[in-house]
Formats: structure tokens, sequence, C-alpha cells
């Protein structure tokens, strides 16, 4: 569920003056105390506040998170994707270090020629790696992660889940793919705390 932005600063309110009874907070807002009894009933349910006999509503100190929660889960990846880079697998190391530096990317993405499915994905770290071999020449089919070995996700997806895969296999980067695997997207960890960011000055 979403917050209306009545609810939050009813929350901001009594983060500032609790505790703090119904009728001041609707003081506050120059409105009604019934008006607001929808709003205090859901911020009560939901845990965010705490409405006590003769004190007033209590902050429970639940907001940040769980409207934080609200947000990773609700917005879909594909709000926050990003334009892949995508190389064939015959592609040299020493032309994909050159379109990692062009693109300001961190991770090159393959995908097959003739059906344009995702075949394979190298790393900055893969290609230190296979330069350590002074092996510049090398084609990315050598050296790439290859199916099924990718963790995909799809746009409809949440940013959660989207973070938590992240984590769990502690990789950089996402590809965002079709059902059939075409690549239509990428996630990486910047775009998850850029996202974060926005989220927090939008709600200043
Ligand atoms: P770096 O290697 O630059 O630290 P990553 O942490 O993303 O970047 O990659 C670590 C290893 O995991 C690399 O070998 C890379 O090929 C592989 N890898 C990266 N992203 C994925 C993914 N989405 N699915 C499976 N393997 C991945």
């Amino acid at each position: 569920m979403k917050f209306s932005k009545r609810q939050k600063q009813i929350i901001e309110i009594v983060k500032e003056n609790e505790p703090i009874s119904g009728d001041s907070i609707a003081q506050h807002l120059g409105l009604t105390k019934s008006t607001l009894r929808s709003d205090f009933a859901v911020l009560t349910m939901t845990g965010i506040l705490d409405a006590r006999q003769k004190v007033g509503y209590i902050y429970s100190g639940m907001t940040e998170n769980s409207l934080l929660a609200e947000s990773l889960t609700e917005y879909p990846i594909k709000d926050v994707m990003i334009q892949p880079i995508i190389v064939k697998s015959h592609t040299t190391v020493l032309d994909a270090i050159t379109q990692l530096f062009m693109f300001d990317a961190g991770t090159l993405y393959i995908v097959d020629q003739e059906t344009e499915k995702l075949t394979g994905l190298v790393s900055r770290k893969d290609l230190l790696r296979s330069i350590l071999g002074q092996n510049t020449e090398t084609a990315l089919a050598v050296i790439m992660t290859r199916m099924p070995n990718i963790i995909v996700a799809q746009a409809e997806q949440s940013i959660l889940e989207a973070a938590q895969l992240l984590s769990q296999h502690q990789i950089d980067s996402l590809p965002i793919v079709t059902p059939d695997y075409k690549v239509i997207g990428k996630i990486t960890k910047s775009n998850i705390v850029d996202f974060l960011v926005d989220l927090c000055n939008s709600e200043e």
C-alpha cells in the first residue's frame, strides 16, 4: 500500500511533536479530527503510529523502513533499468575493453548473432583476468560467463527483487530479458543507489 500525502504529513507532525493528540494534529493541518479518522486508522493499523489513550499519538519509528520497502517492492525494474551494452561473442578482449571505456560500462552482454538471445556476459574482472594472461585477442566466447549460468530478471519484477538477486549472487549487474531471453535492459548496483537517492530527495 502507498501512503497519501496527508498521511505522510501526519507522520511528520507526530514525529516532531509526539505525544500529540488527534485534535492537535488536525489543528496543524487546518482540518477537523473527523476528517482524519480514516488516515489515523491506516497509520495505526500499519503500525506506523501508536495511539495511546490519554497520551496521544506516538511515532513507532517504522516509517522510513516501511516507506522504503514499499517503494522498492512497488517500483518495477523497467522504471530504473538502463541501456545495456551488447556485443557479439567473436569480439576480442581488446575491443571489449575499448567498449567498456567508450560507454562507461562495467559489464558487457553477449547475444547470439542470429537469434539475438542472451548467451553470455563479461565483467571488468573477467577482462582483467584475461589480460593478465596477455590474451587481448581472445574472443569473448572463450572467457565469458555463459548461459544457463547467468542470473537475469524481467522488466516487471520489482526493484527489491533485483537488489536481492544482486546481493545474493554478489554480482554488479543483471541483464533484463524478455521471456525468450532477448536483452532489453540492464540494472546495476549504481542504478539502485541512484534510485534510492532520488527517492529520499523526493520525500523531503
Ligand atoms: P566484477 O567481476 O567486475 O567484479 P561482477 O561482480 O558483476 O563484476 O562479476 C563477478 C563474476 O560474476 C564475473 O565472473 C562475471 O562474469 C559474473 N557475473 C556478473 N554478472 C552476472 C550475472 N548476472 N549472472 C551470472 N554471473 C554474473
